[in-house]
């Protein structure tokens, strides 16, 4: 029997159950016991899950109270001094150094304040994980025994499972050297840190482990020469060592060639291969096997939602069989399942005819045994002809495919995606109109989400109150903001989006080609968890989506109003996309939709118009090459097609946040105005890099993550730091980010303190 494996499961339980309890347990209406038992529960419940279904290598240590990568950190003793020095429970120190701590001092207790350590993008996903910080004086021991305590847990409930650790070499890599270490390469520790890798790695097999799937996910990037030595250091020195378990070393969301002379040979037991990113690799990666290494061989994807074709996966598996025998060939999941909703027979309100083509983390583990079962000639017909109408009948359906839209898409040209006049012209334009100061005050769109505002939506979503009194609402909401920004006397303002509740799920909801589910979450990071819109065909939009909210804004007032949208590669990224047409196809058929609204906008007397695109840097294909300019071709050319209809008078602003953005990455998108994340940007080389773009910028000035009030005095005085490399004619005054997670007090104060700063450079002018 070929046998079948799942990489890792989601760990926030079906109902959010993990979440619900961290949460309660931050503020202290649950007891650490209780947490625990939470999370003991959960894991039981995975691994039966698996078990039930068929499953014969099921991972243990997938599990997470916050982050995978924090946990090792936590394992090795990779805890920067300020997390050790208020002697807290093991558990509080794994939250602080990922989400900070602050606490006031007790009879018994000191107070706390420390902020969280660096969170960063987990690959090209929304999973983000807390990076480890190494220092001069970092020292590597064990600290606890989590991987073993859970393999041992799963075996108490007579569960054989193979552990999972990220790998030492990535974890490396992944990490980054502290403030007070800056000469420090993490890569350097390699020696010092494989000692305490191999003693869990004994400690694993003392438990009984046989085998452990080490993670490596770093070998779908491009690494220097050093990184790839790396890889020969660590494993040899596995090898080394007696009594340690047999490795499957995975790797996994790309193509692992670029590479392979970095893995090939090494004295493990096997390799894990993402077939469903990358199945072109499948032939030179058998070749570089030795003759007992076994492959893993991934080709149920654990990054989207749909439902696999067994028929294609079942070919790829063969392929490996001929060539390697059947022996040497595991079927698994691409990646972990953790970047997946967790059950779909818990939507209840799916349309039938599109539910039956989803698979979640759930559906995903009878997959991956039915492909397991075939090739090993169990007959599985019943299955398979399943799989086959469903795969057929999505890509004949008429939700699927709208002639219409593929003939528009196939109709955009250059002039389409081309303003009419080059930037100064337009600008000239825009000054006639705007007739706005120097140092031009605006923000980037939300204000804070209050109670009241969740409370009305939830009512209204339910049928508690009409359509008409929620529109009232909504428009009070609007003027009371709108009043807000003329009292504190800012230039350009917003209507403050109250009426979304996620800047793309808004949209997605309606436009045609779109599903939505009721409880497909995913973790984003710690507590926070994501529900992605999922495309589910071709995209077009039936009516206007904020024209209303807009032209109600401008017309309380004289000063100019933005209009508000999520660009096109942002509803791409943030939303489940299609697997059956390229992202390209998916992100001009975006954009022209949302040409439609920025046309109408226009056409109902709002003139500047910002279209949002935070996750533009997230996409960028994590290798360089053609892919990477490709993308970033079609990536500026959907933001293009959908800003490119209007006339020069109008202003188009765009918005990026959560990376470092390279300013040669947006300029082909030839906003007028752009506004960048950029408090706490300290380098005056990444400052100079964004003087040299030719357009506007308004670099944000103050962190919208915190509650934290900077003074007026603080804004002078960053403005003026930026102004030594920054030109004044091209500078814009704006915060971060919207403000949709703060509190009212602090917006008040922090956004009164940025405009009077504004005003003080405005009489220097
Ligand atoms: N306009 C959005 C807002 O202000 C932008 C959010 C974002 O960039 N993430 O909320
Ligand atoms: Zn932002």
């Amino acid at each position: 029997m070929v046998q079948s494996s799942v990489l890792g499961f989601p760990r926030i339980g079906a109902n959010r159950e993990l979440k619900k309890t961290t949460e309660a347990y931050w503020s202290g209406k649950v007891n650490v016991e209780e947490l625990l038992k939470v999370g003991k529960d959960l894991r039981a419940h995975n691994w039966k899950l698996q078990k039930d279904a068929g499953v014969d290598v099921i991972a243990s240590n997938d599990f997470s109270y916050y982050d995978q990568v924090l946990d090792l950190s936590l394992l090795f003793n990779v805890i920067p001094d300020r997390y050790t020095k208020f002697d807290l429970a093991p558990i509080d120190v794994l939250f602080a150094m990922g989400r900070g701590l602050q606490r006031k001092a007790t009879d018994s207790t000191p107070a706390v304040d420390v902020t969280a350590l660096e969170m960063v993008k987990w690959f090209d996903s929304n999973y983000h994980y807390v990076r480890p910080t190494f220092s001069h004086s970092t020292q590597f021991k064990l600290n606890g025994q989590k991987p073993v305590d859970e393999y041992l847990e799963a075996k108490a409930l007579g569960i054989e499972t193979r552990p999972v650790l990220v790998g030492p070499v990535s974890y490396l890599f992944l990490g980054k050297s502290d403030k007070d270490s800056l000469d420090l390469d993490p890569i350097s520790l390699l020696s010092k840190i494989l000692p305490v890798y191999a003693e869990i790695l004994a400690k694993l097999a003392a438990a009984g482990a046989k085998t452990v799937q080490i993670d490596e996910p770093i070998l779908v990037l491009d690494l220097p020469q050093k990184v790839q030595a790396a890889f020969k250091q660590a494993y040899e020195f596995f090898a080394q060592h007696a009594g340690l378990p047999e490795i499957i070393l995975a790797t996994y969301f790309g193509d692992v060639r670029p590479n392979l002379a970095a893995v090939e040979g090494l004295p493990v037991a096997g390799f894990h291969y993402d077939f469903v990113r990358c199945p072109e690799q499948i032939d030179e990666v058998i070749k570089a096997l030795t003759p007992k290494q076994v492959l893993s061989v991934g080709v149920i994807d654990g990054r989207n939602i749909w439902k696999a074709d067994i028929t294609k996966a079942i070919a790829v598996v063969k392929k490996a069989i001929t060539a390697i025998g059947a022996e040497r060939v595991i079927v698994a999941t691409s990646s972990s399942l953790l970047h997946t909703p967790v059950d779909l027979s818990n939507e209840k309100k799916l349309d039938a005819e599109i539910k039956d083509w989803f698979s979640f983390a759930t559906q995903k583990l009878a997959e991956v045994v039915v492909v397991a079962k075939a090739v090993s000639g169990a007959d599985v017909s019943g299955a398979l002809e399943a799989n086959k109408k469903s795969i057929s009948a999505r890509a004949a359906s008429a939700i699927t495919n709208d002639a219409k839209v593929q003939e528009r898409v196939a109709s955009i040209n250059e002039k389409m995606a081309t303003r009419a006049s080059a930037f100064n012209a337009r600008l000239a334009e825009q000054k006639k109109h705007f007739n706005l100061p120097a140092f031009p005050t605006t923000t980037i769109g939300s204000f804070p989400q209050t109670k009241d505002i969740r409370i009305n939506r939830n009512k209204f979503t339910k049928g508690e109150i009409t359509a008409e009194q929620y529109e009232k609402f909504i428009e009070s909401e609007i003027e009371s903001v709108v009043r807000f920004q003329e009292e504190i006397g800012l230039d350009v303002l917003v209507h403050g989006e109250p009426e979304r509740n996620d800047m793309v799920q808004y949209f997605g909801e309606q436009l045609k080609g779109y599903a939505f589910t009721s409880n497909g979450w995913v973790q984003s990071y710690g507590s926070r968890y994501v529900r992605p819109p999922i495309i589910v065909g071709d995209i077009s939009r039936p009516k206007a989506m904020s024209v209303k909210e807009s032209v109600y804004a401008q017309s309380l007032t004289s000063k100019p109003m933005k209009g508000m949208l999520t660009g096109p590669v942002t509803c791409l990224r943030w939303s489940f996309p299609r697997n059956d047409v390229s992202h390209k196809v998916q992100s001009l058929q975006l954009g022209l939709a949302l040409r439609d609204e920025v046309n109408d906008l226009e056409k109902a007397g709002v003139y500047v118009i910002q279209v949002d695109e935070p996750a533009i840097r997230e996409g960028l294909p994590l290798r360089a090459g053609a892919e990477r300019s490709d993308y970033l071709q079609w990536a500026a050319q959907s933001f293009r097609v959908a800003t490119s209809g209007v006339e020069d008078r109008t202003q188009i602003h765009s918005h990026f946040c959560y990376s470092d953005l390279d300013p040669n990455h947006i300029k082909a998108l030839d906003a007028d105005v752009v506004s960048i994340e950029f408090s706490k940007k300290d380098d005056p080389n990444y400052i100079q890099e964004f003087s040299e773009y030719p357009n506007h910028i308004g670099l944000g000035l103050f962190d919208i993550h915190s509650p934290r009030i900077p003074s007026t005095d603080e804004f002078v005085a960053r403005i003026q730091e930026i102004l030594k490399v920054y030109p004044a004619e091209k500078f814009w005054v704006n915060p971060d980010c919207g403000l949709k997670t703060r509190g009212w007090e602090e917006t008040r104060a922090s956004l009164t303190n940025m405009v009077e700063a504004a005003k003080l450079f405005r009489a220097q002018q």
